[in-house]
């Protein structure tokens, strides 16, 4: 219900940070991957069918392909789902998203971020969503045990910020779910997960 929630107040709000959800690997009558229940999927679907939303763009930036969201909503054609993940990884049986970019083992910043931008870019032109659910994963950090991409602490404020600002710039609405992420410390792991939130924040401030 919090992505619910998050997702109606980035309607009223332009942005709006669920400090939970992107449980992406959930399917409709199974779970994997850590995650039970599939939150964005059934976020999409609720705003879907009560009308509120018209079309939307799934966009998942967590370092593992969204299989869930994909398989929840391969027939629901409102619904425009785009996975942005490390190829030779979780899940190893990958699903269909509407699209699908499979990145390299240890990619860097500079090229992770000119690939998320671009595939932004292109599909808020091509898909002209009314909302935007952002799965900001931070397990694309270059010392994440099941990460296995190449990217700072400064690519992931950079990305964060840089989807964020796009979304804003055409006045798409966009709902942030933290994704996944891991690390022993735990600290520096709810600090990682902060950046997407801070960077949300600093956008509504300057605006
Ligand atoms: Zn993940």
């Amino acid at each position: 219900m919090g992505t619910l929630m998050t997702a109606q107040l980035a309607l009223q709000q332009g942005i709006a940070c669920h400090l939970a959800g992107g449980t992406h690997h959930a399917h409709y009558d199974f779970g994997s991957g850590f995650c039970i229940f599939n939150d964005q999927a059934f976020a999409v679907r609720q705003l879907l069918d009560r009308g509120v939303v018209k079309k939307a763009l799934m966009f998942d930036c967590d370092v593992h392909q969204g299989d869930g969201t994909a398989a929840m909503l391969a027939d629901e054609p409102r619904a425009f789902t785009c996975s942005i993940h490390c190829e030779k990884n979780f899940p190893v049986r990958k699903m269909k998203s509407d699209l699908d970019v499979g990145l390299p083992l240890g990619m860097t910043d500079q090229d992770y971020l000119d690939t998320v931008f671009e595939t932004l870019e292109q599909l808020l032109d091509w898909v002209q969503p009314d909302l935007v659910f952002y799965d900001a994963g931070v397990d694309i950090f270059q010392h994440d045990p099941l990460g296995r991409l190449h990217i700072s602490e400064q690519g992931i404020a950079d990305r964060d910020r840089g989807v964020l600002a796009r979304c804003r710039q055409r006045n798409v609405p966009v709902a942030t779910v933290i994704g996944g992420g891991y690390d022993d410390d735990r600290d520096a792991l709810a600090q990682r997960h902060a950046i997407v939130i801070e960077q949300a924040f600093e956008l509504k401030v300057e605006s």
